[in-house]
């Protein structure tokens, strides 16, 4: 069975090639010359026909429907596989899984740690080589995939989440008194913040450990326990606040919100991506528009788990009431969604047991919603990627583009059997036959006489790996 071979053998040999003291100097970077590739490019609707691409070091140095002359580099075989950008998930929490208490409760943040780096890899494997993070204990995890300590994909981190005072992520107990912490607080999952001074402290921790972007909590959620759903959730005066810190370090802010009083507020105060939006009126979704705020949708939760709520088997009789009510919203929100062409990203907000189905997010959102694989797609490639911009100077990644297969791009590059443009179901994990991400490549199901069985780790990944 192949099916589950999560790392490939190119990235334990990089690792141990270096742990062993081998650092070959060469001049010019590794170069992998793919071949033989139909290219979606992330943006256009057709694909590029028997293309070619050159990976240079860990960035995409030619984009070519014909041959590219490549003499020394590893070539790739696509034999008639899609190319297409590494996929992007807008709405990932690496570090939860069974909802937020299972580590509190009945492990520890080193079980937790331990737990977030199977997820990774299993998001590598499924073609996913970048995620925004959209809250959990995740800003050290993220540094240490950036220092090549543990492989994962890219990690646009909004550490702790924001929350006030019984909003949707105080995880306290019932007996709490004011400023009482719990575990996960005191491990940086969540922030209780209230007032304006609060909020500022709780924003500025986070892009001090490097935070991409702040998460609020602005209104009421499904599966937490002191927050009715109907409840709005921060002040202006705190939401502009916690904008202002974002607009200091050149970032911005997202939402958990589902209802127009708590949209509005948030797009008044000057927030920029709402994640969820299930209960909106049509009029909100027309001031997104009109407004440039984006829209990060979560198919699979609403319309299938929220659907079922009786198969979320950690859910309380309530939360599975207010999960009846958020399904009965979301279709017709994501409708107006795409009448009135908002900027849309997918993002599954899908772990523990979903989180070996990502795809399934782009996959619904496509079946049951747009009909549409290429707008679908673009909401996991370039539609993302636009998004990430938007974290300006705290963007991690200054030295290539994300979401499209470009020169100059990161090669954050996957091959799926199939055309995901035709057949949006061929996203799903056992198509995903090569993944690359900043140039090593994390699988490789291509047969040995097609694509190097591994690719050694050239100079510019001995720096890269220093630090082991
Ligand atoms: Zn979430």
């Amino acid at each position: 069975m192949r099916k589950y071979r999560l790392l490939s053998a190119s990235l334990m040999c990089g690792f141990i090639a270096v742990a062993g003291g081998v650092a070959a100097q060469e001049d010019t970077p590794r170069q992998v010359l793919f071949t033989n590739v139909n290219i979606f490019d992330g943006t256009k609707a057709e694909l590029i026909q028997s293309g070619s691409v050159l990976v240079e070091g860990n960035l995409i140095k030619t984009v070519s429907a014909e041959m590219i002359e490549a003499p020394d580099a590893y070539s790739v075989d696509g034999e008639g596989r899609t190319l297409m950008p590494g996929l992007i998930d807008m709405h990932s929490h690496l570090c939860i899984r069974n909802g937020m208490l299972e580590f509190r409760d009945n492990y520890d943040q080193m079980a937790n740690g331990a737990y977030t780096a199977i997820a990774m890899q299993d998001y590598l494997d499924q073609g996913f080589t970048t995620v925004r993070d959209a809250g959990c204990n995740i800003l050290g995890i993220a540094k240490a995939v950036n220092n090549g300590i543990v492989p994962g994909p890219r990690i646009f981190p909004s550490g702790a989440f924001l929350s006030q005072t019984g909003g949707h992520a105080d995880t306290g107990s019932f007996n709490d008194v004011p400023g009482d912490m719990d575990d996960l607080e005191a491990h940086m999952f969540g922030f209780i913040a209230d007032g304006i001074a609060e909020v500022q402290r709780a924003a500025r921790h986070n892009l001090r450990n490097g935070a991409t972007q702040i998460k609020v909590m602005a209104g009421g959620g499904v599966a937490s326990e002191f927050d009715p759903l109907h409840t709005t959730q921060y002040s202006p005066e705190e939401l502009e606040a916690i904008v202002e810190v974002a607009k200091d370090y050149g970032t911005y802010v997202l939402v958990h919100a589902y209802h127009d009083r708590s949209v509005n507020r948030a797009i008044d105060a000057g927030v920029r991506v709402i994640d969820h939006n299930f209960l909106v009126s049509e009029e909100t979704i027309i001031r997104m528009k009109e407004e440039g705020v984006a829209l990060s949708v979560q198919a699979v939760m609403s319309l299938e788990a929220f659907g079922d709520p009786e198969s979320i088997t950690f859910f309380s009789a309530d939360q599975k009431a207010k999960a009846t009510q958020v399904n009965s919203g979301a279709r017709q929100m994501m409708e107006w969604a795409v009448k009135h062409e908002l900027l849309m990203v997918t993002g599954g907000d899908m772990f523990g047991p979903d989180v070996v189905r990502q795809a399934d997010n782009i996959i619904w959102f496509n079946d049951e919603i747009t009909q549409n694989p290429h707008l679908s797609l673009l909401t996991a490639t370039s539609n993302a990627a636009e998004v990430l911009t938007w974290s300006g100077g705290m963007n991690p990644y200054k030295e290539g583009t994300l979401g499209t297969i470009a020169e100059g791009g990161y090669a954050d590059i996957i091959l799926i059997d199939g055309n995901p443009l035709e057949d949006i179901h061929t996203l799903k994990r056992d198509n995903v036959d090569f993944v690359m991400k900043d140039g090593i490549v994390y699988k490789n199901w291509l047969p040995d006489d097609k694509a190097p069985a591994f690719l050694p780790a050239g100079p510019e990944r001995n720096a890269y790996f220093g630090n082991l």
